[in-house]
């Protein structure tokens, strides 16, 4: 069904759709048209058969080098060997194939969290709905930042303008207005017409739902939005880049031994095409990279209980690196429970009483509740700003509750506990809140006559009315207004201006000038006490905390006192910063904690300057215009309640809960991944090194071989489907935000990891080769093997509770805390048991069953690696903390 609706008056329109501009839609024709149009949602992309997904695993350097090693053993007639690493193969792609769909779950199950939603006005009442249970019929309510759910034909449009590039190519945004159009108009010039997908950067606007699903221009052209983003983060491309280097040298390293082996050791050359097969398949790390992948998803995963969305996997390990958190006040740092505590006027100063939004309390003079008649100023204040408001406070659940801002609600609060029913009057034409310009006005008539009531931040509305400064009477204002700022409360001032009969729109013009100040309301917002808490904890972990409010600067500064937040008396307001220099903005930002009154352009200069600083930085924001902050800070922060669409998209990460702790957790979190992506390197590369290790020194000296290539990769599987899972699961280390962050330019592998590395590769491989002349001599040849393998793994068993803990020595009290590294390690030990005494196994594996006292040295060597290690945690750390 696709009609001409920008050519269609309304009436036609609400005649065809059976609707009502003003009430919506009735529940009855909700449900029939959900029936006959179903959802408004596009189709899924077809998706990529299971089939393909798992084929695709085997598309690795790595695995195409054991596949080669396949085809070579199968050639010897070793078929044995040549199953197993066909086994591997499959295993390997097996995980990285279920790996991957966790991860795709986790991300859809994100997505889900993210879902569009849309107001909606039905019977005559709003709704806030999923955008998904739209029909076409519905009236739906747009505003600044909003994307656009379904395709609209406008009803009303104030000051409204949409971004359409993403259907139109047009980079600018587009004006709407509401007149019928020719039928002829092309769909860039359809402006009568809100595209579903594309946003609002400006105004306000209604509109009638005239197509959904797959009917809306974009499902014509049928390309899906709202992905959530899906790269590889720095440091899974570190450890790519990592993985193919050793590729490389390994088949390199392979090539030159074998013709050493030939030339100087007469070996079989069967035997010896065998045995670097094996040392292949021994240094290649097969499970680091589904590793890495599985603690990051599972960082997501935590990230997203905790209310913290992720929109990008890399962010998670930026977020670790985050070295500046600068906050939005109100509502983040604050509870955005406002409630108006007094109201100024000319020459009185009311009490209000009451609190939350419940509009129950009294206005008193003098400790008497008044009767507003006998105030016509307070009266017409009032009317101010419950006119000039687009929220409302319902009852839901016994509990009092804001429809819309705060802000108004609790302005809607306030004039409905006056002793005398205020009236809302109608509004004509307004202009809507933004905080750019930090006011609201609206046209109305009001006893025959048109007037502008105007609500706004008091230092504009005091300019707007004409008051002088230095006169009496702006003097008397901006003593009441400091009275209240003083104490962290936010200010609104209401204003009036009579206009003539054929006013019929409103624009900025026409309030820019001779305005009358009606009063000023003074409104608390307490702060949070977990962000207090939460600012405590940033400053212990390195982090900075920035207030960045529109708010006036006395009320910004009393709050961040409060909360601890700094202890400075400096404030810088956003026109100082438009005045500065990019140089004068990075030093300024080093010195000062609050910036008030400030305009979304201010965020992209202090993100700017402290990107300039080398800062990492942290922003937040809720509104469309914070949108190239957003963008352009290392983790743009978007408030999933009170934040709009645009801001969501803009940004790294979602909050659920608007909290400021949340942030705080989510940094936390990032540190604890980071931390554990590092140890799991730490932890996996050893094996193979020892290993290595083990094949070259076998090859060079001339002995036989200590484990053929099938118990190589054996060895890698084994240790890394069990131990190496529990550093996914491991908590936050002690002390981990007690240090400042890291640096962002750190590498994965600094010298002391590498070092580290080496050292405990040579500590496995070394033992055991010491050991390898006793053992043929105690146990004979043929065991071996055998017990070179348990060595292997009960080495690296303990070496993961070395690893655990990076700074601190093993046995403290958080050992027990990982409960998942004693499952996998009593799993593991199952498996050696099941390997070692299972026939087939040992047949697969060629391993011996060994007696109780054969088992002392595997045990032993373990523990030995434990020790050194715990041992050289702590001279090194000594010898550091000394330098
Ligand atoms: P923060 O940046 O800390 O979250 P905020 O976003 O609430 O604060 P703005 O919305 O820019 O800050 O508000 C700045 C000022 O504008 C307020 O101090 C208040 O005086 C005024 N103001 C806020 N909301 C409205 C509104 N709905 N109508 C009129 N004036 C408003």
């Amino acid at each position: 069904m696709s009609r001409q609706w920008f050519s269609l008056d309304i009436d036609t329109i609400e005649k065809q759709l059976e609707t009502n501009r003003d009430e919506g839609l009735v529940q009855r024709e909700v449900t029939e048209k959900r029936d006959y149009y179903g959802k408004n949602k596009l189709p899924e992309q077809e998706k990529t058969p299971e089939w393909l997904k798992f084929i695709k695993h085997f598309h690795d350097v790595l695995i195409y080098i054991l596949l080669v090693a396949a085809v070579v053993t199968l050639i010897l007639g070793h078929y044995i060997d040549t199953v197993v690493i066909i086994l591997v193969a499959v295993i390997n792609a097996l995980i990285g194939y279920i790996q991957e769909g966790k991860a795709e779950k986790a991300l859809d199950g994100i997505k889900n969290m993210l879902s569009l939603h849309a107001t909606v006005v039905r019977e005559g009442k709003r709704h806030d709905l999923e955008a998904e249970d739209l029909v076409p019929g519905d009236v739906v309510l747009v505003k600044a930042g909003d994307k656009v759910p379904a395709d609209l034909r406008l009803v009303e449009a104030d000051h409204l303008k949409a971004e359409e590039a993403s259907l139109t190519g047009e980079s600018t945004s587009v004006t709407k207005e509401t007149m019928v159009l020719d039928d002829e108009t092309v769909l860039g010039d359809r402006v009568n017409m809100l595209f579903s997908g594309t946003s609002i950067s400006q105004g306000t606007g209604r509109g009638i739902v005239v197509a959904t699903g797959e009917d809306t221009e974009i499902g014509k052209i049928n390309q899906s939005m709202q992905d959530v983003e899906e790269i590889k983060t720095p440091l899974l491309k570190q450890t790519d880049d990592f993985g193919k280097l050793i590729s490389i040298v390994i088949v390199v390293l392979a090539t030159l031994l074998f013709i050493f082996g030939l030339t100087f050791h007469q070996y079989d050359w069967q035997e010896l095409l065998l045995s670097v097969i094996g040392l292949m398949v021994a240094a290649i790390p097969e499970g680091l990279p589904a590793i890495l992948s599985i603690i990051l998803a599972l960082g997501v995963q935590t990230m997203a209980d905790n209310k913290a969305i992720m929109r990008t996997l890399p962010s998670v390990e930026t977020l670790g690196a985050v070295t500046i958190i600068c906050s939005d006040k109100t509502g983040t740092l604050t509870k955005n429970e406002m409630t108006v505590t007094t109201v100024v006027t000319a020459n009185q100063t009311f009490d209000v009483t009451g609190t939350g939004y419940e509009p129950v309390g009294e206005l008193r003079l003098n400790d008497k509740e008044v009767n507003v008649i006998d105030y016509p100023r307070l009266f017409q204040f009032l009317t101010a700003v419950k006119t000039v408001n687009e929220s409302d406070v319902i009852e839901k659940d016994n509990q009092w509750i804001v429809q819309g801002e705060p802000t108004e609600g609790c302005l809607v609060s306030l004039a409905d506990k006056a002793s005398q029913p205020i009236k809302k009057l109608s509004m004509q034409s307004k202009i809507p809140f933004d905080s750019s310009y930090k006011y609201m006005a609206a046209l109305v008539e009001e006893d025959g006559q048109k007037r502008i009531y105007l609500k706004g931040a008091p230092d504009r509305v005091f300019d707007m009315a004409g008051l002088e400064v230095g006169s009496e009477e702006r003097n008397y204002w901006e003593e009441q207004m400091k009275r209240r700022t003083e104490t962290g409360e936010r200010v609104i001032a209401a204003a009036v201006k009579d206009v003539s009969e054929t006013t019929e729109t409103i624009d900025h013009e026409d309030v820019s000038t001779g305005l009358t100040l009606l009063g000023l309301a003074g409104i608390i917002d307490p702060p949070r006490e977990e962000a207090i808490e939460a600012i405590k904890a940033c400053k212990q972990a390195g982090i900075t905390v920035k207030m960045i409010t529109g708010d006036h600067k006395d009320t910004a500064l009393a709050i961040a006192k409060q909360m601890q937040l700094t202890d400075r008396d400096a404030v810088v307001e956003g026109r100082e910063l438009d005045d500065m220099s990019d140089d004068e903005r990075c030093e300024v930002v080093k010195r000062v904690d609050v910036f008030a009154r400030t305009s979304p352009k201010n965020k992209l200069q202090l993100v700017e300057a402290l990107q300039t600083n080398g800062d990492i930085s942290a922003m937040t924001g809720d509104g469309v215009n914070d949108a190239p902050a957003l963008k352009r800070a290392d983790i743009g922060v978007a408030m999933g309640i009170k934040g709009t669409e645009v801001a969501k998209e803009a940004s790294e990460m979602v909050l659920v809960d608007d909290n400021f702790r949340t942030i705080v957790n989510a940094v936390k979190e990032g540190r604890r991944v980071y931390d554990n992506l590092k140890k799991t390197i730490l932890f996996i590369l050893p094996t193979n090194g020892a290993e290595a290790f083990l094949v070259m020194a076998a090859l060079l000296l001339g002995l036989t071989m200590l484990l053929s290539a099938v118990q190589i990769l054996y060895v890698n599987m084994v240790t890394a489907v069990t131990v190496a899972l529990a550093l996914a699961f491991e908590p936050i280390e002690r002390g981990t935000m007690e240090k400042p962050p890291r640096k962002s330019t750190e590498r994965l592998l600094s010298p002391y990891y590498m070092f580290r590395i080496v050292f405990v590769s040579l500590l496995i491989g070394g033992s055991i080769l010491l050991l390898y002349p006793r053992w043929v001599e105690q146990y004979g040849q043929e065991n071996v093997s055998t017990i070179t393998l348990h060595a292997l793994v009960f080495a690296q068993l303990f070496h993961m509770f070395n690893v655990r803990n990076e700074r601190h020595f093993s046995l403290n009290k958080d050992f027990f805390k990982n409960k998942a590294a004693f499952i996998v390690s009593a799993l593991l030990i199952i498996i050696q048991l099941l390997v070692t005494y299972v026939p087939f196994m040992q047949v697969a594996l060629g391993l011996q069953p060994l007696s109780l006292g054969e088992w002392f040295y595997p045990v032993m060597i373990g523990l030995g690696v434990f020790i050194v290690v715990e041992i050289e945690k702590l001279v090194t750390h000594r010898v550091f903390k000394r330098k």
